[in-house]
Protein backbone atom coordinates (compact mmCIF):
# COMPACT_ATOMS: atom_id res chain seq x y z
CA UNK A 1 0.00 0.00 0.00
CA UNK A 2 1.45 3.30 -0.88
CA UNK A 3 2.15 5.63 2.28
CA UNK A 4 1.27 9.34 2.48
CA UNK A 5 3.99 11.19 3.41
CA UNK A 6 3.77 14.53 5.44
CA UNK A 7 7.45 15.86 5.40
CA UNK A 8 7.62 19.22 7.02
CA UNK A 9 10.43 21.70 5.97
CA UNK A 10 10.30 19.56 3.25
CA UNK A 11 11.85 22.50 1.21
CA UNK A 12 14.86 22.75 2.96
CA UNK A 13 18.35 21.04 3.14
CA UNK A 14 17.61 17.87 4.65
CA UNK A 15 14.42 17.90 3.88
CA UNK A 16 14.68 17.81 0.13
CA UNK A 17 16.81 14.94 0.00
CA UNK A 18 14.27 13.08 2.34
CA UNK A 19 11.52 13.89 0.06
CA UNK A 20 13.55 12.82 -2.87
CA UNK A 21 14.25 9.16 -1.30
CA UNK A 22 10.57 8.70 -0.39
CA UNK A 23 9.45 9.91 -3.72
CA UNK A 24 12.09 7.15 -5.38
CA UNK A 25 10.71 4.50 -2.99
CA UNK A 26 6.92 5.26 -4.16
CA UNK A 27 5.25 6.73 -1.58
CA UNK A 28 2.59 9.45 -1.97
CA UNK A 29 4.99 13.06 -0.37
CA UNK A 30 2.96 15.89 1.05
CA UNK A 31 5.67 18.41 1.51
CA UNK A 32 4.82 21.59 3.93
CA UNK A 33 7.49 24.32 4.17
CA UNK A 34 7.06 28.25 4.53
CA UNK A 35 10.26 28.97 2.75
CA UNK A 36 12.06 30.51 5.86
CA UNK A 37 15.09 28.85 4.92
CA UNK A 38 14.07 26.57 2.63
CA UNK A 39 13.08 27.17 -1.13
CA UNK A 40 11.00 25.72 -3.76
CA UNK A 41 13.99 25.24 -6.44
CA UNK A 42 15.04 22.54 -3.71
CA UNK A 43 12.36 20.29 -4.37
CA UNK A 44 11.57 21.84 -8.20
CA UNK A 45 12.64 18.48 -9.84
CA UNK A 46 9.89 16.99 -7.64
CA UNK A 47 7.09 19.22 -9.11
CA UNK A 48 6.06 17.15 -11.89
CA UNK A 49 5.75 14.01 -9.90
CA UNK A 50 2.15 12.98 -9.01
CA UNK A 51 2.83 11.38 -6.32
CA UNK A 52 4.99 14.80 -4.92
CA UNK A 53 2.30 17.84 -3.42
CA UNK A 54 4.17 21.15 -2.10
CA UNK A 55 2.02 23.24 0.37
CA UNK A 56 3.23 26.77 1.52
CA UNK A 57 2.38 26.41 4.96
CA UNK A 58 3.74 28.05 8.58
CA UNK A 59 3.38 25.44 10.96
CA UNK A 60 2.41 27.98 13.76
CA UNK A 61 -0.49 27.60 12.19
CA UNK A 62 -2.65 24.80 12.55
CA UNK A 63 -3.30 22.56 9.56
CA UNK A 64 -5.25 19.21 8.79
CA UNK A 65 -4.12 16.57 6.55
CA UNK A 66 -4.55 13.13 6.21
CA UNK A 67 -1.54 11.21 6.36
CA UNK A 68 0.42 7.62 7.39
CA UNK A 69 3.50 9.08 8.87
CA UNK A 70 4.56 12.88 9.51
CA UNK A 71 9.00 13.47 9.44
CA UNK A 72 8.72 16.73 11.44
CA UNK A 73 11.97 18.58 9.84
CA UNK A 74 10.14 22.52 10.22
CA UNK A 75 13.03 24.60 12.16
CA UNK A 76 15.57 26.76 10.80
CA UNK A 77 19.04 24.88 11.98
CA UNK A 78 21.53 27.15 11.06
CA UNK A 79 22.41 29.48 14.51
CA UNK A 80 22.77 32.72 12.24
CA UNK A 81 19.09 31.98 11.05
CA UNK A 82 17.51 30.71 13.98
CA UNK A 83 18.55 33.63 16.05
CA UNK A 84 17.81 36.36 13.83
CA UNK A 85 13.89 35.84 15.26
CA UNK A 86 14.46 33.41 17.76
CA UNK A 87 10.96 34.45 19.35
CA UNK A 88 9.80 33.09 15.90
CA UNK A 89 12.30 30.24 16.37
CA UNK A 90 10.46 28.68 19.57
CA UNK A 91 7.48 29.10 18.68
CA UNK A 92 7.58 26.58 15.82
CA UNK A 93 9.26 24.72 18.13
CA UNK A 94 6.65 24.90 21.01
CA UNK A 95 3.19 26.06 18.93
CA UNK A 96 4.70 24.51 15.59
CA UNK A 97 5.17 21.16 17.13
CA UNK A 98 1.88 20.74 18.96
CA UNK A 99 0.16 21.28 16.32
CA UNK A 100 1.94 18.46 14.17
CA UNK A 101 1.34 16.27 16.96
CA UNK A 102 -2.14 17.34 16.42
CA UNK A 103 -2.21 15.83 12.90
CA UNK A 104 -0.50 12.33 13.94
CA UNK A 105 -3.15 12.21 16.98
CA UNK A 106 -6.20 12.89 14.71
CA UNK A 107 -5.25 11.18 11.74
CA UNK A 108 -3.29 8.53 14.21
CA UNK A 109 0.11 9.06 11.94
CA UNK A 110 3.60 8.05 13.09
CA UNK A 111 5.64 10.88 13.79
CA UNK A 112 9.20 11.79 13.59
CA UNK A 113 10.84 14.71 15.33
CA UNK A 114 14.06 16.08 13.74
CA UNK A 115 15.85 16.94 17.12
CA UNK A 116 19.47 17.91 17.60
CA UNK A 117 22.61 17.04 19.51
CA UNK A 118 22.07 21.16 20.73
CA UNK A 119 19.92 19.19 23.16
CA UNK A 120 23.17 18.10 24.86
CA UNK A 121 24.37 22.32 24.96
CA UNK A 122 27.94 22.51 25.82
CA UNK A 123 28.64 18.99 27.24
CA UNK A 124 30.45 17.63 29.59
CA UNK A 125 29.91 13.92 28.42
CA UNK A 126 32.15 12.80 25.32
CA UNK A 127 31.00 11.10 23.21
CA UNK A 128 27.18 12.03 23.91
CA UNK A 129 25.19 8.81 24.70
CA UNK A 130 21.39 9.22 24.74
CA UNK A 131 21.44 8.78 28.34
CA UNK A 132 23.10 12.47 28.79
CA UNK A 133 20.76 15.23 30.02
CA UNK A 134 22.99 17.96 28.55
CA UNK A 135 24.09 21.11 29.71
CA UNK A 136 22.46 24.20 28.15
CA UNK A 137 22.14 27.59 28.70
CA UNK A 138 18.50 28.54 29.23
CA UNK A 139 18.98 32.26 28.64
CA UNK A 140 21.35 32.41 26.36
CA UNK A 141 21.30 33.47 22.40
CA UNK A 142 20.69 29.67 21.24
CA UNK A 143 18.10 28.75 23.79
CA UNK A 144 15.35 29.17 21.52
CA UNK A 145 16.71 26.22 19.32
CA UNK A 146 17.98 24.55 22.45
CA UNK A 147 15.43 24.96 24.70
CA UNK A 148 12.71 24.85 21.81
CA UNK A 149 14.36 21.23 20.83
CA UNK A 150 13.90 20.07 24.36
CA UNK A 151 10.43 20.76 24.82
CA UNK A 152 10.05 19.45 20.90
CA UNK A 153 11.13 16.01 23.11
CA UNK A 154 9.24 16.75 25.90
CA UNK A 155 6.32 17.35 23.79
CA UNK A 156 6.57 14.07 21.67
CA UNK A 157 6.75 12.27 24.99
CA UNK A 158 3.64 13.40 26.39
CA UNK A 159 1.71 12.89 23.33
CA UNK A 160 3.46 8.98 23.38
CA UNK A 161 2.10 8.96 27.37
CA UNK A 162 -0.91 10.77 27.53
CA UNK A 163 -2.54 10.52 23.99
CA UNK A 164 -0.54 7.17 22.49
CA UNK A 165 0.75 8.57 19.58
CA UNK A 166 3.24 6.84 17.93
CA UNK A 167 6.42 9.67 18.04
CA UNK A 168 10.12 8.82 17.59
CA UNK A 169 13.53 11.37 18.30
CA UNK A 170 15.60 11.34 15.93
CA UNK A 171 18.80 13.45 17.77
CA UNK A 172 20.75 14.73 14.58
CA UNK A 173 24.47 15.79 14.60
CA UNK A 174 25.73 18.05 12.29
CA UNK A 175 25.22 17.17 8.57
CA UNK A 176 25.99 18.41 5.47
CA UNK A 177 25.52 18.44 1.74
CA UNK A 178 24.28 19.56 -1.77
CA UNK A 179 21.95 22.01 -1.01
CA UNK A 180 22.98 23.69 1.74
CA UNK A 181 21.83 27.52 1.28
CA UNK A 182 24.33 29.70 0.01
CA UNK A 183 23.75 31.57 3.14
CA UNK A 184 23.29 29.19 5.17
CA UNK A 185 25.96 30.25 7.50
CA UNK A 186 26.71 27.07 8.91
CA UNK A 187 30.85 26.10 8.68
CA UNK A 188 31.06 23.86 6.13
CA UNK A 189 29.07 25.76 3.73
CA UNK A 190 30.70 28.45 4.82
CA UNK A 191 34.11 27.24 4.36
CA UNK A 192 33.69 25.54 0.94
CA UNK A 193 31.85 28.98 -0.55
CA UNK A 194 34.81 30.96 0.80
CA UNK A 195 37.47 28.99 -0.54
CA UNK A 196 36.00 28.72 -3.57
CA UNK A 197 36.01 31.99 -3.79
CA UNK A 198 39.85 32.57 -2.33
CA UNK A 199 38.07 34.88 0.27
CA UNK A 200 39.10 34.46 4.17
CA UNK A 201 38.22 31.40 6.27
CA UNK A 202 36.58 32.95 8.91
CA UNK A 203 37.28 30.27 12.03
CA UNK A 204 35.80 31.40 15.21
CA UNK A 205 37.83 31.05 18.30
CA UNK A 206 40.82 29.61 17.52
CA UNK A 207 39.30 26.98 16.18
CA UNK A 208 40.09 23.62 18.84
CA UNK A 209 36.51 23.40 18.91
CA UNK A 210 35.33 19.85 17.41
CA UNK A 211 32.16 18.72 15.57
CA UNK A 212 31.56 15.38 13.83
CA UNK A 213 30.64 15.94 9.72
CA UNK A 214 27.57 13.38 8.63
CA UNK A 215 27.06 13.52 5.01
CA UNK A 216 23.21 14.18 3.97
CA UNK A 217 22.48 10.93 2.42
CA UNK A 218 23.94 8.85 5.23
CA UNK A 219 21.10 11.02 7.81
CA UNK A 220 18.78 10.30 5.14
CA UNK A 221 19.11 6.53 5.76
CA UNK A 222 18.89 6.91 9.27
CA UNK A 223 16.27 8.51 9.59
CA UNK A 224 14.08 6.30 7.25
CA UNK A 225 15.41 3.47 8.90
CA UNK A 226 14.38 5.08 12.68
CA UNK A 227 10.71 5.72 10.96
CA UNK A 228 10.30 2.14 9.42
CA UNK A 229 11.68 0.38 12.13
CA UNK A 230 10.55 -1.93 15.11
CA UNK A 231 7.56 0.53 16.78
CA UNK A 232 8.56 -0.52 20.91
CA UNK A 233 11.92 1.41 19.64
CA UNK A 234 11.16 5.25 19.85
CA UNK A 235 14.39 6.98 20.75
CA UNK A 236 15.46 9.37 21.76
CA UNK A 237 18.41 7.66 18.93
CA UNK A 238 21.83 10.07 18.12
CA UNK A 239 21.83 9.81 14.04
CA UNK A 240 25.77 11.29 12.90
CA UNK A 241 29.08 10.18 12.16
CA UNK A 242 31.15 9.40 15.07
CA UNK A 243 34.69 11.21 13.38
CA UNK A 244 35.63 13.84 15.18
CA UNK A 245 37.61 17.29 13.63
CA UNK A 246 38.35 20.17 14.82
CA UNK A 247 37.22 23.42 13.13
CA UNK A 248 40.67 24.19 12.00
CA UNK A 249 41.31 20.44 10.83
CA UNK A 250 38.08 21.20 8.82
CA UNK A 251 39.05 24.88 7.37
CA UNK A 252 42.48 22.85 6.46
CA UNK A 253 40.97 20.17 4.48
CA UNK A 254 38.63 22.40 2.81
CA UNK A 255 41.45 24.76 1.66
CA UNK A 256 43.33 21.42 0.53
CA UNK A 257 40.29 19.56 -1.06
CA UNK A 258 39.87 23.26 -3.29
CA UNK A 259 43.31 24.21 -3.71
CA UNK A 260 42.15 27.08 -2.52
CA UNK A 261 44.79 30.52 -1.94
CA UNK A 262 42.25 31.65 1.12
CA UNK A 263 43.63 32.15 4.28
CA UNK A 264 42.64 31.49 7.61
CA UNK A 265 40.97 34.55 9.59
CA UNK A 266 40.09 33.98 13.43
CA UNK A 267 36.58 35.70 14.50
CA UNK A 268 35.76 36.13 17.74
CA UNK A 269 34.00 33.15 18.80
CA UNK A 270 30.19 33.58 19.19
CA UNK A 271 28.11 33.12 22.76
CA UNK A 272 27.88 29.49 24.14
CA UNK A 273 29.46 27.76 21.03
CA UNK A 274 30.03 23.86 22.43
CA UNK A 275 33.59 22.95 22.98
CA UNK A 276 33.12 19.74 21.51
CA UNK A 277 30.80 17.08 19.98
CA UNK A 278 30.50 13.66 18.93
CA UNK A 279 27.67 11.30 19.00
CA UNK A 280 28.30 7.88 20.36
CA UNK A 281 25.82 5.57 17.98
CA UNK A 282 26.24 2.63 19.79
CA UNK A 283 22.05 2.48 20.05
CA UNK A 284 21.62 3.25 16.40
CA UNK A 285 23.91 0.38 15.40
CA UNK A 286 22.08 -2.21 17.42
CA UNK A 287 18.79 -0.98 17.69
CA UNK A 288 18.40 0.02 13.96
CA UNK A 289 21.49 -1.64 12.39
CA UNK A 290 22.84 1.93 11.07
CA UNK A 291 26.13 3.65 10.78
CA UNK A 292 26.76 6.37 8.29
CA UNK A 293 29.21 5.20 5.75
CA UNK A 294 30.85 8.02 3.68
CA UNK A 295 33.80 9.29 4.91
CA UNK A 296 34.62 13.34 5.25
CA UNK A 297 36.90 13.93 2.46
CA UNK A 298 34.50 12.17 -0.09
CA UNK A 299 31.29 13.96 1.12
CA UNK A 300 33.03 16.98 0.88
CA UNK A 301 33.95 16.25 -2.49
CA UNK A 302 30.70 15.73 -3.63
CA UNK A 303 29.56 18.74 -1.31
CA UNK A 304 32.14 21.29 -3.29
CA UNK A 305 30.82 19.81 -6.63
CA UNK A 306 27.72 21.15 -5.60
CA UNK A 307 28.91 24.36 -4.33
CA UNK A 308 31.29 24.95 -8.08
CA UNK A 309 27.92 24.70 -10.01
CA UNK A 310 25.72 26.63 -7.55
CA UNK A 311 28.27 29.83 -7.39
CA UNK A 312 28.26 29.90 -11.40
CA UNK A 313 24.54 30.21 -11.18
CA UNK A 314 23.80 33.34 -8.58
P1 LIG B 1 17.06 24.06 6.86
O1 LIG B 1 17.05 25.39 7.51
O2 LIG B 1 17.68 23.93 5.51
O3 LIG B 1 15.60 23.46 6.75
C1 LIG B 1 14.54 23.80 7.60
C2 LIG B 1 13.28 23.93 6.77
O4 LIG B 1 12.17 24.23 7.64
C3 LIG B 1 13.36 25.07 5.76
O5 LIG B 1 12.88 24.64 4.52
C4 LIG B 1 12.46 26.15 6.37
O6 LIG B 1 11.91 27.02 5.39
C5 LIG B 1 11.43 25.30 7.07
N1 LIG B 1 10.74 25.99 8.19
C6 LIG B 1 11.31 26.70 9.20
N2 LIG B 1 10.36 27.15 10.05
C7 LIG B 1 9.17 26.71 9.57
C8 LIG B 1 7.83 26.87 9.99
N3 LIG B 1 7.52 27.58 11.08
N4 LIG B 1 6.84 26.29 9.25
C9 LIG B 1 7.14 25.60 8.12
N5 LIG B 1 8.40 25.43 7.67
C10 LIG B 1 9.41 25.97 8.39
O7 LIG B 1 17.78 23.07 7.89
P2 LIG B 1 18.13 21.52 7.79
O8 LIG B 1 19.59 21.39 8.00
O9 LIG B 1 17.53 20.92 6.58
O10 LIG B 1 17.42 20.97 9.10
C11 LIG B 1 16.19 20.28 9.05
C12 LIG B 1 15.80 19.83 10.45
O11 LIG B 1 16.81 18.99 11.00
C13 LIG B 1 15.62 20.99 11.44
O12 LIG B 1 14.53 20.71 12.27
C14 LIG B 1 16.90 20.98 12.23
O13 LIG B 1 16.72 21.48 13.53
C15 LIG B 1 17.24 19.49 12.24
N6 LIG B 1 18.69 19.32 12.40
C16 LIG B 1 19.54 19.53 11.37
C17 LIG B 1 20.91 19.39 11.56
C18 LIG B 1 21.89 19.58 10.45
O14 LIG B 1 23.10 19.56 10.73
N7 LIG B 1 21.51 19.74 9.21
C19 LIG B 1 21.40 19.06 12.84
C20 LIG B 1 20.50 18.89 13.88
C21 LIG B 1 19.14 19.00 13.64
N1 LIG C 1 32.09 28.20 12.65
C1 LIG C 1 33.24 28.85 12.22
N2 LIG C 1 33.15 29.64 11.14
C2 LIG C 1 32.00 29.82 10.42
C3 LIG C 1 30.83 29.14 10.87
C4 LIG C 1 30.92 28.35 12.00
O1 LIG C 1 34.32 28.72 12.83
O2 LIG C 1 32.03 30.56 9.43
C5 LIG C 1 32.19 27.32 13.84
C6 LIG C 1 31.16 27.60 14.92
O3 LIG C 1 31.65 28.58 15.82
C7 LIG C 1 31.02 26.23 15.57
C8 LIG C 1 31.25 25.25 14.42
O4 LIG C 1 31.92 26.00 13.41
O5 LIG C 1 32.02 26.04 16.53
C9 LIG C 1 29.96 24.68 13.85
O6 LIG C 1 29.11 25.77 13.56
P1 LIG C 1 27.74 25.61 12.78
O7 LIG C 1 27.13 26.97 12.70
O8 LIG C 1 27.97 24.88 11.51
O9 LIG C 1 26.85 24.64 13.67
P2 LIG C 1 26.70 24.35 15.24
O10 LIG C 1 27.28 23.00 15.41
O11 LIG C 1 27.44 25.36 16.05
O12 LIG C 1 25.24 24.43 15.45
Amino acid sequence: MIKRILVTGGAGFLGSHLCERLAQEGNDIVCLDNFYTGTKENVSHLLNDPHFELIRHDIINPVYLEVDEIYNLACPASPVHYQLNPIKTIKTNVMGVINVLGIAKRAKAKILQASTSEIYGDPEVHPQTEKYWGRVNPVGIRSCYDEGKRAAECLMMDYRRQNGVNSKIARIFNTYGPRMAIKDGRVVSNFIIQSLQGKDITVYGNGTQTRSFCYVDDMVNGLIRMMNGNDNFYGPVNLGNPEEFTILELAQKIIKLTKSTSKISYQPLPMDDPTQRKPDITLAKDKLGWSPKMDLEKGLIKTIEYFRNALINV
